[in-house]
């Protein structure tokens, strides 16, 4: 079956359900009106790991029209409900731009006198190189105000990869010749049969791989976004899927992975089977142990292990049993890791907390 020329599998009954659930879920979807559009979804800075040393990061989340592949007739993935955020019809151009100046002038300044080196994130809850969302207008406007700033040493946008074309990529190329530009792709996971049944993503394995090719042609880095515990995974299944996720992605030698332990979103077949009781986001104990299995430190030189998780220590997010010492505890580990990208962190004995033993009994069940 085919997909926007990219060579697929889907599950049919896994789609249409996760149709069926966002079409309900639109119903009490915010329409937005010409002064939302003209603002972005949020922004903001905080420390992060840059390549080479610790920094901070500047996000801005755009509002465009949505991701085609959510809008599409195949419903789009299973954990995600950034639709709701979408504003199903085009953005005008002049609104896009008045949502990246609004946020880039309230922290320019702060950046320029700012003694940290910044990598700059463009999220738009789609793909940034599609046309549909955001026009090349628009593309090329951003690409001149972040080239002049000199502090702003990496700068990342999001795609899925049937957007990830040769042209793009060389126009990013011909802009950004001194700064390192890296494109995030949801691969969720090397294996295709989770990938297309649990997740319902769209594409394969083999398409990702032409993909990295490509941006490697171009000198362009990718960031892999992997899923931790997809739907209908326990915590034993989620580390095995996550490890051999890690170890081939480290093989294939991209530039970051980045984390997303499953947090619940609203309107999706998640957070449906969720209210049921049929899933519980993961233990920050297996993602403790996923990185301890998959990683050397070695490995940690030639890539960038990254998580921040949403929802952390919250019901809806990744967590231990909620009680705050544990969750904090767990969160501080997995931030000093992040920025320091040194393993032994993991060892840190942080908050022994009672909940460790019901992690063990339950983890193979649940
Ligand atoms: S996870 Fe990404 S590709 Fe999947 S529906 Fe959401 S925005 Fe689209
Ligand atoms: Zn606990």
């Amino acid at each position: 079956m085919k997909a926007n020329n990219i060579s697929s599998e889907f599950n049919r009954v896994l789609s249409e359900k996760i149709k069926f659930i966002q079409q309900n879920a639109q119903k009490r979807k915010s329409i937005y009106g010409e002064e939302q559009l003209k603002r972005p979804v949020s922004f903001w800075t905080k420390n992060d790991r840059l390549k080479n040393e610790i920094g901070k990061e500047f996000t801005i989340i755009l509002r465009t029209k949505g991701c085609n592949w959510a809008l599409g007739e195949w419903g789009g993935c299973s954990m995600c409900g950034y639709f709701l955020d979408a504003n199903f019809e085009d953005v005008p151009a002049t609104h896009l731009i008045n949502q990246f100046d609004y946020a880039f002038n309230d922290k320019i300044n702060a950046l320029k006198q700012d003694n940290n080196n910044y990598i700059l994130k463009i999220f738009n809850s789609g793909s940034f190189l599609d046309e549909n969302e955001i026009p090349k207008e628009v593309r090329k406007y951003i690409y001149n105000k972040i080239l002049k700033v000199a502090k702003i040493k990496e700068f990342v946008i999001e795609s899925r990869i049937e957007h990830i074309t040769s042209e793009k990529l060389e126009e990013l190329r011909e802009f950004f010749d001194s700064k390192y530009i890296e494109i995030a792709i949801g691969l969720e996971t090397v294996n295709d049969y989770v990938r297309s049944n649990y997740i319902n993503k769209g594409f394969l394995f083999k398409d990702f791989k032409d993909t990295l090719k490509r941006c490697k042609e171009y000198g362009i880095g990718v960031k892999v976004y992997l899923l931790f515990k997809p739907l209908f995974m326990n915590e034993h299944a989620a580390i095995d899927d996550c490890v051999r996720s890690i170890k081939t992605l480290i093989e294939l030698s991209v530039n970051s992975i980045s984390i997303n332990p499953m947090n619940i979103q609203k309107g999706t077949l998640t957070e449906y089977l969720w209210f049921q009781n049929r899933y519980r986001p993961p233990w920050f104990y297996s993602l403790f142990k996923c990185l301890k299995k998959s990683l050397t430190q070695k490995n940690l030189i030639n890539v960038r292990v990254l998580s921040d998780p949403s929802g952390a220590g919250t019901k809806r997010g990744i967590h231990n049993c909620l009680k705050r010492d544990c969750e904090n505890s767990a969160k501080e580990i997995l931030k000093s890791f992040v920025l320091s990208q040194n393993l032994s962190i993991l060892d840190q004995k942080g908050y022994e907390c009672t909940c460790k033993k019901k992690y063990n009994l339950q983890k193979v069940f649940y």
